[in-house]
């Protein structure tokens, strides 16, 4: 928060294989770190998903050591919109069995066999034809917030849960022209195949997601139609692309966008919570998790919780915290 210099947000991924994730993460730790570069990176034997602050000074170095490996040569990469470079504030790189925490079995279906890719202009111009059918690929966290205009908008709190419910809300419609998109595009790379698979037979996805479509937008100059805010997976939380208000107050209801977690840490819970609900509910979820807060902090390490009969969870994706937002 102290630096002087600016930094830089940025997102790149790639499938390719990969023999050895240990070493290569441990590679990319060092060279990183020297550059003191920040951000959440996830290293698979099918490849690398990268959220990265780079300061700007360091940004040509940076770019210099992707390119000292094959399989990185030329990745695209993705500049945040709204950015003030405070995006994370450590370096994680983490090797996992998989990129994205899907829940899909690879082996049951063609992962290869991915919809076409479309920029962000076809994308953009195909939002108004008659016949095509818009889906957001994200949970429900997200899309509350911001979204293309007329898209589908499946109430799943899961990457798994929403493949299953997107084939059957468009089980009708396998015959159109389908347009997926998710914040920087690799969900769709699973869920442009998985659909494919399922007998779709015009899957298209937008190449970069809807960061990549802001700054189109931005440079091109054009009326987004993308409402609201893009949910990132970082301290910023969200970038807006429209100045629309599309999220809610989860308390009073009242247009409100920007996600917190519940005051109370036992909870955590991720929500949307107005300034004057935050005060009146002193940054908590409900009257249970300020009881408990207050309580709490009377008694001191003497207190000690047991949730098991809570029964506030009044909407699943409210169960979310912060720290499990590892989708993209
Ligand atoms: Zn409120
Ligand atoms: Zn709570």
């Amino acid at each position: 928060m102290q630096e002087s210099f600016k930094r830089t947000t940025i997102s790149f991924y790639r499938y390719f294989y990969l023999d050895n994730p240990i070493q290569f993460r441990d590679e990319l730790y060092q060279k990183w770190f020297s550059l003191n570069c920040f951000g959440r990176i996830y290293v698979a034997k099918e490849g690398i998903n990268a959220q990265m602050s780079v300061p700007e000074s360091n940004m040509e170095l940076f770019l210099a050591s992707l390119e000292e490996y094959e399989i990185l040569n030329q990745i695209p990469i993705k500049y945040a919109v709204e950015d003030d470079g405070k995006s994370f504030y450590k370096l994680v790189i983490k090797v996992r069995p998989k990129l994205v925490a899907d829940g899909l079995d690879d082996g049951a279906f063609d992962v290869t066999n991915v919809g076409n890719h479309l920029s962000g202009s076809d994308f953009h111009h195909l939002l108004s034809q008659p016949e095509t059918v818009v889906v957001d690929m994200r949970n429900l966290y997200e899309s509350e917030i911001g979204h293309f205009e007329g898209a589908i908008i499946p109430e799943a709190d899961t990457f798994r849960e929403e493949m299953d419910l997107v084939v059957d809300l468009l089980k009708d419609k396998k015959d159109k022209k389908v347009l997926l998109y998710c914040t920087g595009g690799i969900r769709c790379e699973k869920a442009s195949a998985y659909l494919k698979h399922h007998g779709f037979e015009d899957v298209n996805q937008l190449l970069g997601g809807v960061i990549e479509y802001a700054r189109h937008i931005q440079t091109k100059q054009l009326e987004p139609k993308f409402i609201g805010k893009n949910f990132v997976f970082d301290a910023r939380m969200g970038e807006r692309i429209s100045s629309q208000v599309v999220g809610k107050c989860h308390q009073c209801g009242t247009a409100f966008d920007t996600h917190s977690n519940c005051a109370n840490q036992s909870c955590h819970l991720l929500f949307l919570q107005c300034p004057s609900c935050a005060e009146k509910y002193e940054g908590c979820c409900s009257d249970e998790c300020k009881d408990e807060l207050q309580e709490r902090n009377l008694m001191g390490s003497k207190f000690t919780l047991d949730r098991k009969d809570s029964k506030k969870k009044y909407r699943k994706s409210l169960t979310l915290k912060l720290k499990d937002l590892d989708n993209e």
